[in-house]
Formats: C-alpha cells, structure tokens, sequence
C-alpha cells in the first residue's frame, strides 16, 4: 500500500513541533506559567487559568466513537475549516503544487490554496451538478497534491455518487489526497466514507459539530484519515488550538443523549426541507428548487434580486449565489425552525 505521507511537504515532514508543558492532570501545575486562581465568575470546575489539553483524548475518542474509526485516525480542530488549511499547508509547496477542485463547491477549499500559494485546478461539476471521476483523472498532474471533494456539496446539496468516488480512489491512489468534506453527512443517511478508510490511505475525511450538531460557535471540526497524516497535522496545530470551553462544550454534543436529541432534530430538519422544497417548487417565481441531501436548499428564481428582497423585508437573510459561474438566478436557503420557514414561505409566496 502506498504510504501517503509521500506527497507531503519535505520541510513539514522534518519540523520540530512545539514542546507544550507536559499534560499530568493528576499533579500541581508548577511547569506553565499560569496564574494559580481562576476567575470567582467563571463556570465551575471551567479552570480557565489553566491551559487546555492538547488534543484532547477524551474528545478524540468521543469523535471516533461517533464516526466509527480509531482516535489515533481523529485529530480536533477549530472547525474543518482549520483542517482544509492544515491539508492546504501539509501538503502543498508554495508555487509548484495544486489543490483541485469541483466548482461549484464551497469556497475555502480556494481560498486555503491562495493563502499557501497554491494553484488551482478546476473540473467544473457537469450540467446536473454531478461529478465527473473520469474528467478528475484526465485533469490530473503530478502538481496536483489535493482533490477536495464536498459531500454533499454545499452549495449544490447533492452527494457524490459512491461509484464516482470508488473510481477516485482507486484512480488517485499514491498520486494525490482524496479530502472528502462531510459537513452536512448527518442530514444525507447513507453517508459513510469514514468506512472506507482502512482500504485507502489517500482518503481524508472531514467532519464538523457546526451543522447538524448545533456547535458552530464552539468552532469544532474533525479530520479523519490515516494516522500517519493526523500525526503530521498534530504537528502543525498551534498547541492549545481548541479553547477548554469548546472542548466541554463538544463533549456534552457527543454524549448519547444529546445525539439522540441530535438525530431528532436532523429527522425534523429533513422533514422540513422537503415541505419547503416541495412548496417552493409550486412558485411561478421559482424556476427550480435542486434536490438537496443537506440542510439547505439551491433555489433558482426567476428574479433573484426580487425574491431576496421579499426575503428581507421579512427579516430574513438568505444567501445570493446568483453571481457565481453556474448559478445565475440562484439564492442558497438555510432550512430554519418550521416557523421560520412559514415566514419564508409566506414572503416568497405574496409575490405571485
Ligand atoms: C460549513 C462548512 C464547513 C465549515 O465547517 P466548520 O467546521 O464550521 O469550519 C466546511 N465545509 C463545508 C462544505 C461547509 O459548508
């Protein structure tokens, strides 16, 4: 098997990391330089006068657990976010290698490769927002070190087809990291690249407490892959990346009863989206709703401009789209409680 710390950068397969104080919870912290009282204010048993573990085991093994791999596969991060940069400057040499993308796709992925100096190779989704292994291959160079993939693809909402990624995988192999970005997996049953791990080495696999888990301001995110790359991630991640009270706050998201509540939630928010897409899709103002597997819906209008201003004298923000390459008259909708979406609906409906 190919070992995938081979397209790595030379420089950060050689970096010292950081020496953090030693993290011995048991014994009287004398080593780091911190002040011995905590605020009276604070939440208790909070510490906030005491630096955070590193990486977090508890937290590493609460993800696993819930995406079903091995915690030395898991590294936490501030949100996936964070992980897309760290795969950006891992693997990436300024001014020589590529990151490739499938627009239209979430932005972060270009913006990551711009702040490293990285080019950019496009193979557009095709005319059903579908994606096209065989055009990946043939895009392909050796400069190319990442294909970043959205699954589903925000902001599209579909999901790439298992024999797609099958044929990316097997296709890739030993020539470039397969990052597949799962923020919204919760909400499309069905989903489970992690599983697909143990065979691929290549296979990176982001997830994230922002969408379904309710944690966006908590600034939460998971890289899963070999645990050869997690190390070398490890090494890159400023020392207390996550902050004490967002590794509580995930721990209490990833305890059983909260994920019940969890997948209660996406089950209502799923529900939810067909009502609205369904509703919509009635407008005479509405030229399209896209099928969506996520926890929002691409919707093209007639009047984009018009129906985002409806939107807004409502009070409610929706996100234009429309200016982007392949989605002239498309406005991306966030699916809400059911009284938001009632208000959504009755401001788009008025117009007809
Ligand atoms: C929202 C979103 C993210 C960002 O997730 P964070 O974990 O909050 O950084 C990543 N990828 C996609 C496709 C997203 O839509």
């Amino acid at each position: 098997m190919n070992n995938p710390l081979a397209l790595a950068r030379p420089e950060i397969l050689a970096l010292e990391p950081y020496e953090h104080a030693a993290w011995l919870p048991e014994l009287t912290r004398l080593h780091a330089n911190e002040n011995p009282w905590s605020d009276a204010g604070d939440p208790p048993g909070a510490s906030l006068n005491r630096y955070p573990e590193p990486q977090s085991a508890e937290l590493c093994t609460a993800l696993a657990r819930v995406y079903g791999v091995a915690p030395e596969a898991v590294l936490a991060g501030r949100g996936s976010d964070e992980g897309i940069d760290l795969l950006v400057r891992a693997f990436c040499r300024a001014g020589q290698d590529r990151i490739l993308v499938c627009p239209p796709t979430f932005g972060m992925y270009r913006v990551a490769a711009a702040i490293q100096g990285a080019g950019i190779v496009e193979v557009p989704l095709d005319h059903s927002f579908a994606l096209d292994a065989r055009a990946i291959l043939e895009a392909w160079t050796p400069a190319v070190r990442i294909v970043f993939l959205c699954s589903p693809n925000n902001p599209t909402g579909n999901r790439i087809a298992d024999a797609e990624l099958e044929l990316l995988l097997a296709g890739l192999a030993g020539r470039a990291l397969v990052v597949v970005d799962e923020a919204y997996a919760e909400f499309a049953p069905g989903s489970a690249t992690p599983g697909r791990l143990a065979g691929h080495p290549e296979l990176v696999v982001l997830r994230t407490l922002s969408k379904a888990h309710g944690l966006a301001g908590a600034r939460v995110g998971a890289v899963i892959a070999d645990p050869g790359i997690i190390d070398l991630l490890a090494r890159m991640l400023p020392p207390y990346a996550l902050t004490a009270p967002s590794i509580r706050a995930a721990l209490s998201a990833l305890a059983p009863e909260r994920l019940r509540r969890t997948a209660e939630r996406v089950r209502l928010l799923v529900a939810e989206r067909e009502r609205v897409a369904s509703s919509l899709g009635r407008l005479t103002s509405v030229r399209r709703v896209w099928p969506s597997e996520a926890n929002f819906l691409l919707v093209e209008f007639r009047d984009a401009p018009a129906a985002l201003a409806a939107a807004r004298s409502a009070g409610l923000l929706l996100r234009d789209l429309s200016g982007q390459p392949r989605l002239a008259g498309c406005i991306r909708i966030t699916i809400g409680s059911p009284a938001d979406n009632d208000r959504l609906l009755a401001a788009l409906g008025e117009r007809q």
